[in-house]
């Protein structure tokens, strides 16, 4: 396994390699591995015999009150893991490297990054969606991998790679969670231990509000038992529960599949989880 540093040494190595005829699947992170990075390197492989991760902590999907500085920095583990799954390369840049001085431009997906997510963080799906591009032009990948657990974050990387007519085929990988169904995510780290005994509730909160609708309840009625259950649990604050369409995040039509989203704080951790109904 090879780690980069620089754009020209990442794109040299995949340029190579597609010039010989290899796909090249990218797998972009923020670091701090957990067995959910892990098996997105596994469906990576599954689609190309060349795998490639990034590990990069981007700032602008941080707002200035948020966990950047603090985020859980770890790349020598990190680096260890990628070896021990067989990725081929590593790119994980400076911050001078990816917005050097006079970076100016971002990636907006109108309505869909100002909804749910977008409502509570307004600066985070333009950091996602324009780091998202940058690496997609950086690397040159065949295709990259993105985790359901941040659906919203997929349906939009979706839909600018679609607009803006990326050669890039997104592939999702399946939400990888503890045994007791926390969702697995770097920020789990924050918890403490009673934090960490309360939030599988989330989980199972979700679980039973997706059924109830799948069963004919009412999707508000449903999502506002279960923010009040969320809350009674131990959690301090509900963000959103809702349930949406699954391709569009809009209102939901029984005729179609749909979407539980949930986001919710606890502490000073802010978790978000999601399934189908
Ligand atoms: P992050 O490092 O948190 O930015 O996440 C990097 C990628 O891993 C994103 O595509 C996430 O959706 C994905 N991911 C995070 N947690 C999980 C999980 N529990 N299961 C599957 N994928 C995940």
């Amino acid at each position: 396994m090879e780690v980069v540093r620089s754009i020209a040494d990442v794109r040299s190595r995949v340029q190579g390699w597609r010039a010989g005829g290899e796909r090249v699947s990218l797998v972009p992170t923020m670091g701090a591995l957990h067995d959910g990075h892990l098996s997105l390197v596994r469906r990576a492989a599954a689609d190309a015999p060349r795998t490639a991760a990034s590990i990069f902590v981007n700032p602008t999907q941080f707002a200035p009150h948020e966990d950047f500085s603090t985020y859980p920095r770890t790349e020598e583990r990190d680096l260890a893991l990628l070896e021990a799954a067989g990725v081929d390369l590593v790119f994980a840049p400076p911050v001078g490297e990816i917005y050097p001085d006079g970076h100016r431009t971002q990636i907006e997906v109108r309505e869909l990054g100002k909804i749910l997510e977008g409502e509570f963080r307004p600066h985070f799906f333009i950091g996602v969606a324009t780091i998202v591009t940058k690496l997609f032009n950086m690397v040159g990948p065949s295709s990259a991998v993105f985790g359901e657990k941040d659906y919203q974050q997929l349906c939009i990387i979706r839909t600018f790679v679609r607009d803006l007519d990326i050669p890039v085929d997104v592939i999702a990988g399946q939400t990888i969670r503890e045994e007791d169904g926390l969702a697995m995510s770097s920020r789990n780290a924050y918890l403490t231990p009673d934090e960490r005994a309360v939030a599988p509730v989330l989980h199972a909160e979700m679980t039973k509000c997706a059924k109830a609708v799948a069963d004919g309840a009412d999707p508000e009625g449903a999502s506002a038992v279960a923010a009040q259950a969320i809350v009674a649990a131990g959690f301090d604050s509900v963000d959103y529960v809702a349930v949406r369409d699954a391709e569009t995040l809009a209102a939901p039509d029984p005729a179609r599949p749909r979407r539980v989203l949930v986001a919710a704080r606890i502490g000073r951790t802010r978790l978000i989880d999601n399934m189908a109904v």
